[in-house]
């Protein structure tokens, strides 16, 4: 692969171009397994950013791809319906909590959040409110589009580079208790604090159920989702659920807000719709939502995406709702869960570490010091893993299919790391 080029005119995430990290050429992908150009297979901990949740090259997805492209690939969603979007809108209301009645299907997670916020947006300037404002919890992620980034921890998502242009909304403290520990109720006090004062301007919460993913990979009590839905009805404010990361079984529930037995008003998922294989992603809505905003002065919901409802994308997803309709995520993510409940704690003994959490198939060692990326990024290939960390967190979101003996090797990778302190900064 011609690496050089690369180097010097591809742009990869958060990386730069005056001094650009080593990228790893990977020329196939099978299971769990990512093949590298030079032969290695390296055990996938990262499912490609949480979507590829049934493994790579799976047969019944690749199945779903084939027949679609020989019908048609794309056709535009003005005026215009198909089966696959039938098809897994059907299967994506079967599958989301009971209230939730309209889909929107839209490009990517960010762009499900711009759509979700619109939709709270219109639904008050229908309703002859204006309420302009969104409160939020810091160390929260929502994508890098302007209006998704503006409901983004503020430090993490360099709201200071953006001063001026971005929107500036509310943060409440990020939930502290963790999802295993007693439940305390001073956990909801600023969240309650900044609902009281400020409802009136309030459109909607919006907040990632029971994870905040990319923003710190915290894992926190469902008892917090619990009174933020009692304290959103009490203040007529709207509920946004962000299950872009944790939805389609990733927290050992099929959505994360299960753990709460809670509803939205308005959902946003994405990543493994499709089981990793194209971005496509839905915002999904109630009927009060919906009818609100399509009753008011613009008569419709004002979005439509060229791409929007992609028959591709949509028969991949709903091929992957097959998968999951199986019912053997339940089995593999618990698998998973115990083997991190087993394999993590001990890690704790060792000087680097901070804290350690899991949940369903998701495992985090926090460190105390921040990872140096390009030595612990070649340390991981060495030892046969994909583990890609950010900051002071090496995390594990592994495909469901992954066996013991791979979450074994991704834990025994992470532990090697943590004995070897030049891989930190
Ligand atoms: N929301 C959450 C919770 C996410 O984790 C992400 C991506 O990591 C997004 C939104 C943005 O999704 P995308 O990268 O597909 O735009």
């Amino acid at each position: 692969m011609d690496l050089d080029f690369d180097r010097r005119h591809i742009w990869h995430p958060y990386t730069s171009t005056l001094t650009p990290l080593t990228c790893y050429p990977v020329t196939s992908a099978q299971g769990v397994f990512l093949k590298l150009e030079d032969g290695r297979e390296l055990i996938d901990g990262m499912s490609s950013w949480w979507s590829a949740i049934h493994g790579y090259n799976h047969p019944h997805l690749n199945q779903a791809a084939h027949q679609q492209i020989d019908a048609m690939s794309h056709v535009m969603f003005g005026g215009m319906t198909h089966q696959p979007a039938i098809d897994l809108c059907k299967k994506l209301l079967a599958l989301a909590p009971d209230n939730l009645q309209h889909v929107f299907l839209a490009d990517s997670g960010s762009v499900a959040v711009e759509v979700s916020l619109k939709m709270a947006l219109q639904y008050w300037h229908a309703k002859g409110e204006s309420r302009s404002k969104f409160l939020t919890l810091r160390d929260g992620y929502h994508g890098d589009t302007f209006a998704a980034m503006s409901v983004t921890d503020p430090d993490n998502s360099m709201h200071s580079l953006y001063k001026g242009f971005l929107p500036e909304h509310i943060f409440a403290r990020s939930p502290q208790t963790g999802f295993w520990q007693e439940w305390n109720e001073r956990d909801i006090e600023d969240f309650k604090h900044k609902i009281t004062e400020h409802h009136r301007d309030i459109a909607a919460v919006i907040l990632e159920p029971i994870v905040q993913g990319a923003g710190g990979m915290r894992i926190y009590h469902p008892q917090f989702l619990q009174r933020v839905r009692q304290l959103c009805d009490e203040f007529n404010v709207l509920l946004i659920l962000d299950e872009i990361a944790t939805g389609f079984g990733r927290t050992g529930k099929m959505f994360a807000c299960e753990h709460a037995a809670i509803e939205p008003d308005i959902l946003c998922v994405g990543k493994a719709l499709t089981g990793g294989y194209m971005t496509l992603s839905a915002t999904l809505t109630s009927s009060n939502v919906a009818n609100t905003v399509c009753g008011g002065e613009a008569g419709c919901f004002m979005h439509g995406p060229t791409f929007m409802g992609n028959p591709l994308a949509c028969a991949v997803a709903t091929a992957s709702m097959e998968l999951l309709e199986r019912n053997e995520w339940q089995q593999q993510t618990k698998q998973i869960e115990r083997l991190f409940s087993d394999l993590l704690p001990k890690l704790k003994q060792h000087d680097l570490v901070a804290d350690v959490r899991w949940l369903g198939a998701i495992g985090v060692i926090e460190t105390k010091r921040p990872v140096n990326m390009e030595a612990i990024q070649a340390h991981f290939v060495d030892q046969g893993v994909w583990i890609r960390p950010f900051a002071k967190l090496i995390y594990m979101m592994p495909p469901y299919i992954s066996e013991p003996e791979h979450i074994e090797k991704l834990v025994d990778a992470v532990e090697l790391a943590l004995k070897n302190p030049h891989l930190f900064q």
